[in-house]
């Protein structure tokens, strides 16, 4: 795969964009049938209609900084406990990641001593995530209920995103068959294989899930820079991924980014 030559890819991205109706960021998008670039949630309302479908709360929770998580915290717990679209509790949960990040390799240790600030933050930080993962089982759970009624792409697609964040790769596998079953958007199904055979299935294979969704899917690059990153060329992966970031939030290409710096800082050493 010649990865400059989709670098240009990102740079066609129209400077305004809609807004996701459940994580209230911007959505990179090309064609109209884009992954938002922060929660993965495909928006169920037309581009022009998407302010109008964000909830006030979700665009309260985007616009407090980060030095006031706890505003931000106490609106996430009243949203998910409001909120039965299971879109919406995935999009809460990748927030809660976020943070969990920032706390986790936010940690100072250049701290000498007794260190109590760390291990406060490294405490936090773990609360945090079993928070997010806490939400992800509740958006599967939410799932089952509405695919017990009717199998929607949207629910199958929705518990398969969850599933995958959980590395229940097995539980993906399934649902992802099911979802071949449903033929209502290809680029959905298209983007949620490749999700998963860049994630499990061979360098061959990954690559041709991931050329056949990089013009359309601007998340293709999170994902290829872990490609890249897990076949050792961290070099590689840190341009596609410094390149995907100026233009996406997501949660998780943070986390890559710390990891792929760990690495780097390791071979230096040695
Ligand atoms: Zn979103």
């Amino acid at each position: 795969m010649d990865v400059s030559r989709y670098l240009h890819i990102l740079e066609l991205q129209p400077a305004r964009q809609p807004i996701c109706e459940f994580c209230g960021n911007e959505i990179a998008e090309y064609t109209g049938t884009g992954a938002c670039g922060f929660c993965e949630m495909f928006p169920s309302a037309a581009a022009s209609e998407m302010h109008a479908a964000t909830p006030d709360s979700i665009k309260q929770i985007n616009s407090i900084s980060d030095e006031r998580w706890e505003e931000a915290e106490k609106l996430i717990e009243k949203l998910s406990a409001e909120s039965a679209s299971p879109g919406m509790q995935y999009a809460l949960s990748q927030f809660y990641f976020r943070r969990s990040n920032q706390l986790y390799y936010g940690i100072d240790y250049n701290l000498h001593g007794y260190m109590k600030e760390n291990s406060d933050k490294r405490e936090a930080s773990w609360v945090l995530l079993g928070k997010a993962k806490g939400l992800m089982y509740k958006t599967i759970k939410l799932c089952n209920d509405q695919i017990a009624k009717s199998s929607t792409q949207e629910a199958l697609y929705t518990r398969f995103t969850a599933e995958m964040s959980l590395q229940r790769h097995r539980d993906a596998k399934a649902t992802l068959d099911l979802l071949a079953g449903i033929k209502s958007n290809d680029e959905v199904s298209l983007y949620s294989n490749m999700v998963y055979y860049s994630t499990l299935g061979s360098k061959k294979i990954a690559t041709k899930f991931m050329e056949s969704t990089i013009s359309s899917q601007p998340n293709t690059f999170y994902y290829l820079a872990r490609h890249l990153a897990k076949y050792g060329n961290t070099r590689g992966a840190g341009t596609v991924l410094g390149k995907f970031m100026e233009r996406s939030r997501m949660p998780k290409a943070y986390h890559l980014l710390q990891k792929i710096k760990a690495v780097e800082g390791a071979s230096e050493i040695s």
